[in-house]
């Protein structure tokens, strides 16, 4: 397993790890001090309890886990990630972190490009999606502070959230028969000219919905209001949106340059291990919201300090240099990054061919992305709830080498029903199966996945 990806990660942590052992010898040797020593064994102890410990997770890395948003990121990430932590520094402030900073500055031009951004833009990278969008938001309330803020009703809950933090009211619109947001219902609320920001969302966290953004641009044309792209989960799509998504998801895809703002999540669809997201703005006027003072800040260097134009302060210049480091090896090209959501999004359409025909499941609705939500087939709100957790549950319960991980998502007869479901409403609502297939491993391991939950389930209804 150490061969994973074709690379030997301990050869290539043992490169970094001793690269920077001999960067930090070449400084004037110190003493350790000693309140900070520690026993060797004692160390080992430690760690090897932890990683006992660390037994009790799911196998978020193997195509096994067909859960929620969770994978591994890839080796080389790791390794850059681990290289540059040793040293830490941040990219608050370019004295803080002058190489990572410049790291930085190449994948945002990188990620800008890809979503077709002019080459001058504001942007930087956060901690998470919820701060990336965090900043959009609050942008969004500095410019119309009078206005509110429209999402869809499947957007992350992050938005009404986040609008309770910055004190703005939220207008939640109406989703379609596919998750997507409906575009009377918004045009409605435009009219009544109280709307400053709509959110759009490519990607929606729970059915991988995609919006439709490009006729949302021209809606936003009509009646004067900015767009916020939320794209944390879909954003990388947009490399194989042309070729591989369908005709009308790219079209949508094709208008993220028409975006006031962007946040995409490196640590969803990126390779990134955690603490990695992005947000992107169009105006650079903006940056005159984030200006700020204090005594102790550090901005020697007359360049631009990701400090100034970012709502957090510290920040791990080991988040840039991982993405820096994954993207020499996998470009945002179709061919690159690209590569590997090919198969997650053929996964879903595959497994949904599958169900097409299947005399025990059926697709809730059809996946645009490579997030697959599906459901027994039988007669009641009640009877659907008690199969799909008992199949989340027994399915997770085998030996490692049967189980398989599922998530559930909750829905309501309603939304059944505009999906073409008859079903006895004898619960107002019921729990669901979903598959977020975000590992390309995924693509080889559908017929089996399929065919184990397919086999529960038969068992399960029968009982
Ligand atoms: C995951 C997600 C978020 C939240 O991002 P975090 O990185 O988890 O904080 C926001 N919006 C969408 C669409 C997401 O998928």
């Amino acid at each position: 397993m150490a061969e994973q990806n074709g690379l030997h990660l301990p050869s290539l942590v043992d490169q970094v790890v001793n690269a920077i052992e001999e960067l930090k010898d070449s400084y004037p040797a110190y003493e350790v001090h000693p309140s900070l020593r520690s026993d060797q064994a004692k160390a080992a102890a430690v760690l090897k309890e932890l990683t006992e410990r660390l037994e009790d997770n799911f196998p978020y890395f193997h195509p096994s886990y067909a859960a929620q948003m969770l994978k591994a990121p890839h080796p080389v990430a790791v390794a850059a990630y681990l290289a540059t932590m040793m040293i830490n520094p941040n990219n608050h402030s370019i004295d803080a972190s002058p190489a990572t900073t410049v790291m930085e500055r190449e994948v945002l031009k990188q990620m800008a490009a890809m979503f077709e951004y002019p080459e001058e833009f504001l942007g930087h990278l956060t901690w998470s999606g919820t701060t990336a969008n965090l900043e959009a938001l609050w942008v969004a309330r500095e410019l119309e502070p009078n206005k509110k803020i429209a999402h869809s009703a499947d957007a992350h809950y992050t938005h009404s959230r986040m609008s309770e933090v910055l004190g703005t009211t939220n207008v939640s619109i109406p989703t379609d028969a596919t998750g997507r947001m409906d575009l009377d219902a918004l045009e409605q609320e435009l009219k009544t000219g109280e709307i400053g920001t709509v959110v759009v969302t490519l990607g929606t966290t729970g059915l991988g919905a995609v919006d439709p953004l490009a006729d949302i641009v021209e809606l936003a044309k009509e009646y004067g209001v900015r767009i916020h792209v939320d794209t944390a989960y879909g954003g990388f799509f947009k490399l194989i949106a042309e070729n591989h998504l369908a005709p009308e998801t790219a079209r949508h895809y094709s208008a993220l340059k028409d975006a006031d703002s962007i946040v995409v999540d490196p640590h969803k669809h990126g390779l990134q291990p955690y603490g990695s997201g992005a947000v992107f703005f169009k105006d650079l006027s903006i940056g005159k919201f984030y200006k700020h003072d204090s005594p102790y800040t550090y901005f020697i260097s007359e360049d631009l300090h990701f400090g100034e134009i970012q709502l957090e302060c510290s920040r791990a210049g080991a988040s840039a240099a991982a993405i820096w480091a994954t993207l020499k090896l996998f470009p945002l090209t179709e061919q690159g990054l690209g590569a590997a959501l090919i198969p997650t999004r053929n996964a879903a359409s595959n497994w949904f061919e599958l169900l097409e025909s299947s005399d025990v499941l059926q697709a809730y609705q059809k996946p645009e992305l490579d997030i697959l939500t599906y459901l027994p087939r039988v007669g009641s709100m009640s009877k659907l709830d008690d199969i799909s957790h008992s199949l989340l549950v027994d399915l997770a319960k085998c030996s490692r080498e049967e189980q398989i991980h599922i998530a559930t998502y909750v829905v309501k007869p309603y939304q059944l029903k505009a999906r073409g479901f008859t079903i006895s409403e004898d619960a107002q609502q019921a729990r669901i199966l979903r598959s977020v297939l975000m590992k390309p491993e995924q693509e080889a391991w559908v017929p089996r996945l399929n065919d184990r939950i397919s086999d529960l389930t038969r068992q399960l209804m029968t009982l």
